[in-house]
């Protein structure tokens, strides 16, 4: 068995050299499904969530098969002409709405986006069209950009620059929930790379504003509420003392912020950042602790670029809608979704994921174990 494992990764690893990144994880799921003799897959659910996954993967993987999923960015320069989101080209994009500012340089900087999901007008109509409903697209739709530099990211950015971003979409969710009463969900987010949905390479993130609240949102909710009153307690909290008392899937801990691979991912290498004060809306936290979430986001962004060559990921603030911003069975986190497969026809057809890789590995690749 391992002899044949072993014959299957040096076929796979020469194959893999041939073809784009994207490709490299199909290959890895149809070679695990397919070269596996002794197979075992199992369902695992998200207990806060709800959601169950497969988790399709040999009991002995080992880490260094994560190797051949890495990909080489092109290396970029720190200044680009034709970017509008460089320092010296501000006259590219719509007028600034907010910016933090230094010695008359701009750090951070936010302008709507040019081409909004949604924009803000006075007139708000829901009207029904025969057996449909439709209202008017409003809301707001911001780009915040994190830094002069070209070829900067939240990973490498400085602690102290990346305050300033966290600070800034603090700020900006505020201002947001302020701006107009129709505001009901406030999604602050970021596309890392092509697989993840990014159209320009500057680092930069967004923040939309809708007039609903979205069904997977509303869910979310309504599964939280459900186990506060089954349990009396917070799902988000107890997971918490779970992932602390099992340890095999923490990534990362400071007395603010406990980091972790979930019991049941998505995709692999799936992270929570889980605050450990308990609270439904991430407007609710002080500045100061706005600043902090710099630090855990700095490792575990770092890890996954060091550790994966800088894999494309999407990252998603997890925060109650306006309206539940003080319940008690909510509980704020930030949630990071590699982009090392792409969902496909049964995952969009059942809401179920295929994840390749146990939580428990993953993590412990992470922290830099070399086998569990
Ligand atoms: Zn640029
Ligand atoms: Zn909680």
């Amino acid at each position: 068995m391992q002899k044949d494992n072993s014959t299957h990764l040096q076929q796979f690893k020469s194959k893999a050299k041939a073809l784009p990144y994207r490709n490299l994880f199909f290959l890895t799921i149809f070679s695990e499904l397919s070269l596996r003799n002794k197979s075992m897959s199992e369902l695992r659910q998200n207990r806060a969530t709800k959601e169950w996954i497969i988790l399709a993967t040999e009991r002995s993987k080992r880490p260094h098969q994560f190797e051949f999923k890495k990909m080489k960015r092109k290396k970029l320069p720190p200044y680009d002409p034709d970017c509008p989101f460089c320092a010296g080209n501000e006259g590219k994009t719509p007028q600034e709405i907010w910016s933090k500012r230094e010695k008359g340089k701009w750090k951070v900087r936010v302008i709507p986006n040019k081409f909004p999901a949604l924009v803000f007008k006075e007139e708000f109509l829901r009207e029904t069209e025969g057996f449909f409903i439709k209202m008017d697209g409003v809301g707001r739709h911001e780009v915040l950009i994190e830094s002069q530099k070209h070829n900067r990211s939240l990973a490498t950015l400085a602690l102290k620059d990346l305050e300033e971003v966290c600070l800034a979409y603090w700020e900006r969710y505020l201002e947001l929930k302020k701006s107009d009463k129709r505001i009901k969900t406030i999604i602050i987010f970021r596309n890392h790379g092509l697989s993840a949905g990014t159209s320009l390479v500057h680092p930069h993130s967004q923040i939309i504003a809708l007039p609903l609240v979205p069904t997977q949102i509303r869910h979310l909710l309504e599964e939280a509420m459900r186990y506060f009153d089954d349990h009396g307690s917070c799902v988000f909290c107890d997971m918490i003392k779970e992932e602390i008392s099992f340890e095999k899937r923490v990534i990362y801990q400071d007395k603010d912020f406990l980091a972790f691979h979930p019991f049941a991912p998505r995709v692999p290498f799936e992270t929570w950042i889980l605050p450990f004060s308990h609270n439904a809306a991430f407007g609710n936290i002080s500045p100061a602790q706005a600043k902090k979430i710099a630090r855990p986001l700095k490792s575990v962004l770092g890890e996954l670029y060091k550790k994966l060559d800088d894999p494309d990921y999407n990252l998603i603030f997890r925060t109650a809608p306006l309206k539940d911003a003080e319940e008690d069975y909510y509980h704020w986190y930030i949630q990071i979704l590699p982009r090392l497969s792409t969902p496909a026809g049964f995952e969009l057809g059942s809401g179920v994921y295929i994840t390749t890789q146990r939580p428990e590995v993953t993590a412990g690749f992470i922290r830099g174990e070399k086998r569990i």
